[in-house]
């Protein structure tokens, strides 16, 4: 007998209809992203979303082009709610796309729609708690009528595009079969190597190639899964699977939606937490002895002295310990690739190590810019091929696992769904630890998780009074924990991708590239000077939408101090350089900070002396040097001393005085350690001395555009490591 299991479940289409309630929402999917296909910003700017822009069916009607009709997403993954049993649960949610990227995965407009009960997780299909949900998204595909909150009656088509999960929660969905099946990938008919005189599973196999194989098509999946539905024996349906690598999953009943392209690749798991972590384990473990203990004892001083900021995450004290990388997480991962690697490593491992570190550092570099032009996209396929070739010719290709496959596959999974942080799984892995997190009786587990879930959300539906304006006392006490995790939601609004936006609007401007900092580029100077004059209206503060490149000084502080008479003539050569005959005088006193933050990220200084990140990078043209004789922008990079205000009394043009706050940061220009600033060859990263490169040490702030960490990996040669965000 089976046993009777619960599966909480609350269809899509009920979810929507209290999104619908709420204005919130329908200003959000006003502002749905538009569609750009020059380069890859968010999902929308990939091809598949653009291909529902019309109806499939009949492309006279307007479907996604029609505002109020919605794309989403489906994510599955398992977690385990108990701390100490043996125990798995799967959380199905559903993100609505057409929110903009920035406030998509908030918890607000995540649904979760089922839980797939444990103790175990399914073995080979989730058909069963597929099956409602699918017929609920046909109703939602058809269409449904749904009251708004404005009392209208809105007509909304749903329908579901991308479907996200790790591999193995993938294939549950998508019921392709196992990596160790003779076809064991569901983009292509690649057929991997199978150790000579092994047999099944239990074999060694390379997945290793340097050929595309043919791409496998919707259609023929449909018919292989339709064929397999309906065989008539348990061994003609094997034989089918066997074949085609498929069995039969519940989507392949939504008309519309591609059984191959759906499925995505999450390169959260495959490279941060599979190819990264292949390599990063071998680094760290240090197995085979790759390194000599001279060398371990560098790694581990490298490791440790590498100054970071403290809110960007570090590596766990014990890994340094132990020397071993076990159970790093994806985020620590990415911090190990992007910003440890290339300058700890730097000419301690054999070169063919050093270039698989640095071929994937630049992959998910790649894939944190934004945006993505679609020549870098090309690029990622170009390194991914280099990487694999190099991992097969070190290790042996049976150590080239599916994840080395699959990876192959990510350019094409970017160009059919956009930028992939604007679908990854690490927004969804904070909300699963939030459902780990719910306390349970441990009898009803998932029903009270998934009451728990909805109870917040319909606290977050009713219209509370804005939560500043009543105290924590207001709240009725069992309400309690639920305003204590809206508020924790609210935190996300300046978050990390905001900055980012920030930081490239302020590139793009000194570049002279439009942005949105509304200042136009002047039109009577010569072109070739644009950069400059730009550069020199941000030091005067001389800017219209200031207001668009948010600063502000932060604490510590020490005001109206008295500078040393050295430090003030420079800062009143400083000032008469940029104000020229319209200085009238500059006030003898200025305000000390430590720290300040400039469009979202917080830049530090010496003179705070808890924090650790007091080295920038900074963007000017600079007329001493050859490079940038044609008005060119070159990024330069600097210590920061401290931070402080000074005032100026200005003669305006009509004759009245006015007086300006300049917001300044004191610093130290570092020399480039290579003639022309060449890179260093090893590593392709900038390398510097530690003398000073220019004479001059006041800067505005709002040059500051990015933070990193040096190294010194030899006397006097340090090499400048970037943050992964
Ligand atoms: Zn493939």
């Amino acid at each position: 007998m089976v046993p009777f299991k619960t599966f909480p479940f609350l269809p899509p289409s009920e979810w929507i209809k209290t999104y619908f309630k709420q204005e919130q929402f329908l200003s959000l999917i006003k502002n749905r992203p538009e569609p750009s296909s020059k380069d890859y910003r968010d999902i929308w700017d990939g091809n598949i979303l653009q291909q529902f822009m019309v109806d499939p069916g009949d492309t006279r009607k307007p479907l996604l082009k029609c505002k109020t009709n919605l794309a989403l997403l489906l994510y599955l993954d398992f977690f385990n709610p108990f701390q100490r049993a043996v125990y798995s649960c799967g959380a199905l949610y559903i993100s609505v796309l057409n929110i903009p990227k920035n406030q998509r995965f908030k918890a607000k407009w995540t649904m979760l729609t089922g839980l797939i009960p444990g103790p175990s997780e399914p073995e080979g299909h989730v058909n069963s708690y597929l099956s409602p949900i699918v017929d609920d998204l046909l109703t939602l595909y058809t269409g449904i009528q749904i009251q708004s909150c404005g009392g209208n009656v809105i007509f909304s088509r749903s329908l579901l595009l991308p479907v996200l999960a790790d591999m193995p929660a993938s294939r549950k969905l998508s019921q392709y079969k196992s990596h160790k099946a003779d076809l064991p990938c569901d983009k292509c008919r690649f057929q991997a190597v199978r150790e000579k005189g092994t047999r099944g599973a239990s074999g060694k196999m390379s997945f290793y190639t340097n050929q595309s194989c043919p791409l496998r098509t919707d259609e023929e999946v449909r018919k292989a899964m339709d064929a397999y539905k309906k065989a008539s024996s348990k061994a003609s349906a094997q034989t089918i699977s066997q074949k085609q690598g498929v069995k039969y999953s519940e989507l392949s009943r939504l008309p519309y939606f591609d059984m191959v392209q759906n499925f995505l690749i999450d390169p959260m798991h495959n490279l941060l937490m599979g190819l990264v972590s292949d390599i990063g384990d071998v680094l760290i473990s240090n197995n085979n002895n790759l390194m000599t203990d001279k060398e371990r004892e560098t790694l581990a001083r490298r490791l440790s002295v590498l100054r970071v900021p403290y809110d960007l995450g570090r590596l766990p004290k014990t890994m340094l310990e132990k020397m071993s990388a076990r159970g790093l997480k994806a985020q620590q991962w990415k911090n190990f690739i992007v910003t440890y690697a290339r300058v700890c490593l730097w000419n301690i491992v054999p070169y063919q190590l050093y270039d698989i570190v640095k071929c994937l550092a630049e992959v998910i570099e790649i894939m944190l810019k934004d945006p993505i032009t679609k020549q870098e996209v090309d690029e990622i396929s170009t390194l991914l091929h280099k990487h694999h070739a190099l991992y097969a010719k070190y290790f042996g290709k049976f150590e080239v696992s599916v994840n080395y496959h699959m990876a192959l596959h990510i350019p094409e999974v970017i160009r059919n769904w956009g930028h992939p942080t604007s679908w990854w799984c690490f927004p969804y892995e904070r909300h699963i630890g939030m459902l780990g997190e719910v306390n349970t009786s441990g009898k009803t587990v998932e029903e009270e998780i998934f009451r728990n879930f909805v109870m917040h959300h319909l606290i977050d539906t009713a219209r509370l009074p804005s939560l500043s304006t009543i105290s924590e006392d207001d709240i009725p006490q069992p309400l309690q924990p639920f305003t204590n995790s809206y508020h924790n939601d609210c935190k996300e609004d300046h978050n990390e991708e905001w900055a980012v936006f920030q930081r490239i609007q302020a590139e793009r401007f000194f570049k002279g590239k439009d942005s949105f900092h509304k200042e136009k580029p002047p039109t009577d100077t010569m072109s070739e000077d644009r950069s400059l004059v730009l550069q020199m209206k941000v030091e005067r503060e001389d800017l219209e939408g200031l207001e668009y490149w948010p600063i502000a000084m932060l604490p510590p502080r020490r005001l109206k101090q008295r500078p040393k008479i050295q430090f003030h003539g420079d800062l009143k050569s400083y000032l008469e350089d940029i104000h020229e005959e319209s200085l009238v005088f500059v006030e003898p006193r200025i305000d000390i900070f430590a720290r300040c933050l400039v469009n979202g990220s917080t830049f530090s200084s010496a003179y705070n002396r808890t924090d650790r990140g007091q080295t920038a990078l900074v963007y000017c043209v600079d007329k001493l040097n050859q490079r940038d004789a044609e008005g060119e922008v070159s990024p330069y990079f600097v210590r920061i001393h401290f931070f402080f205000t000074a005032r100026v009394h200005l003669k305006a043009s009509n004759g009245v005085n006015e007086m300006r706050i300049h917001h300044l940061a004191n610093v130290d220009w570092f020399h480039f350690a290579n003639k022309d600033h060449a890179i260093d060859k090893l590593s392709g990263l900038p390398a510097l001395k530690n003398t000073a490169y220019r004479r001059e040490h006041i800067v505005n702030v709002r040059r500051l555009i990015r933070r990193v960490a040096l190294l010194e990996v030899k006397k006097n040669y340090q090499l400048v490591s970037t943050f992964s965000r």
